[in-house]
């Protein structure tokens, strides 16, 4: 089921020029030609990505649940719901996404954030519209998640708005970029758990008064880059809704709810969650993070400072490592999880 794990040369060195390109992007345009943002095979402009790479991508096809896009195993009608969607039901009335997220998305996200290539925009806003489709036969606006003043100053463009204006052309609505403002500046939701995202984003968006108008009984298309534990997209949509949107939809190029392994080379415990994983039948990605130090870092991030091999995470979920997951499993926890 699973990408091959095996790091090539090629690949080892697109990311090597993904990492470098981070700390000093003026410098290394200068010195390399430019290559694919994933591949590194030579490609027209700098940070795009080649054709066979876009074929690459984990689409998420139906069908899927029609509240959150989680994927099902097989076909249980077209209004089928997940566990989640109806267990913990989202401000939103429908989110779509593209891809699946895994290392290799999570670098087209990255390339687009980080280092402003718009032509990686364009290709996204292409696949997002068409995820789309659904949706925007019924929106009359189409906006951004926004970002807060300070942060637009030191990344000089909003990545999300540069997206949402190519699916706003693409399905001819009108694209509203200051439909909500960003009033407090948050920290970055990387490495913190569910709850705290949630309240890291709490007030921090508002429609203004000029805005309301606009707004007004009209059904909105919520534009993000990724979805994550939807504490962003969550708070966004209550803000909409607080100023008097009819509903909300969201579109997403990455949604990131799924098992992820992260993993080293020669380790017993990772074999060992590896093995049972695949014994539930269930699909994982897994982040060698063997020679990657910018990998574990995320890992540690993300479980909360541990540092140990494997972290395993489901969906929103910090499973932990290899007896965290066969403890689960010895009560019988892990089907439930993998299930919602
Ligand atoms: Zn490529």
């Amino acid at each position: 089921m699973r990408e091959g794990a095996a790091v090539d040369k090629s690949a080892w060195l697109a990311s090597l020029r993904a990492g470098l390109a981070t700390a000093g992007r003026f410098a290394l345009d200068l010195a390399l030609p430019p290559g694919c943002l994933a591949c590194g095979r030579p490609v027209a402009s700098a940070g795009a990505l080649c054709a066979g790479c876009w074929g690459r991508l984990r689409l998420i096809e139906r069908p899927f649940c029609q509240r959150l896009a989680i994927p099902f195993g097989y076909d249980i009608g077209p209004d089928a719901l997940s566990a989640e969607a109806i267990a913990d039901p989202p401000p939103f009335d429908r989110l779509r996404a593209v891809a699946i997220y895994d290392e290799f998305s999570g670098r087209i996200v990255q390339g687009l954030k980080y280092h402003d290539h718009t032509e990686l925009a364009r290709s996204m806003a292409a696949m997002m519209a068409r995820a789309a489709d659904d949706l925007g036969v019924g929106a009359e606006l189409v906006a951004p998640v926004p970002l807060h003043p300070r942060r637009l100053w030191q990344r000089r463009f909003n990545q999300s708005a540069m997206i949402a204006a190519e699916v706003a052309r693409r399905l001819e609505k009108p694209h509203v970029p200051d439909l909500v403002d960003r009033i407090k500046p948050t920290r970055r939701q990387v490495g913190l758990r569910v709850s705290e995202r949630a309240a890291n984003v709490q007030g921090a968006f508002r429609v203004s008064p000029e805005a309301r108008q606009k707004l007004a009984g009209r059904r909105v298309l919520l534009v993000d880059d990724v979805y994550t534990t939807g504490a962003t997209a969550k708070a966004v949509t209550r803000a909409l809704l607080r100023g008097g949107a009819a509903a909300v939809d969201v579109v997403v190029f990455v949604n990131m709810a799924e098992v992820i392994i992260y993993t080293r080379q020669a380790c017993g415990y990772c074999s060992a969650a590896k093995r049972l994983l695949e014994k539930k039948g269930v699909a994982y990605v897994e982040f060698d993070a063997t020679g990657k130090p910018d990998l574990r870092q995320e890992m540690i991030a993300r479980a909360s400072g541990r540092a140990t091999f494997p972290q395993i995470f489901i969906g929103d979920t910090h499973v932990g490592g290899c007896d965290d997951l066969h403890d689960l499993d010895g009560q019988g926890r892990l089907d439930l999880l993998l299930a919602s």
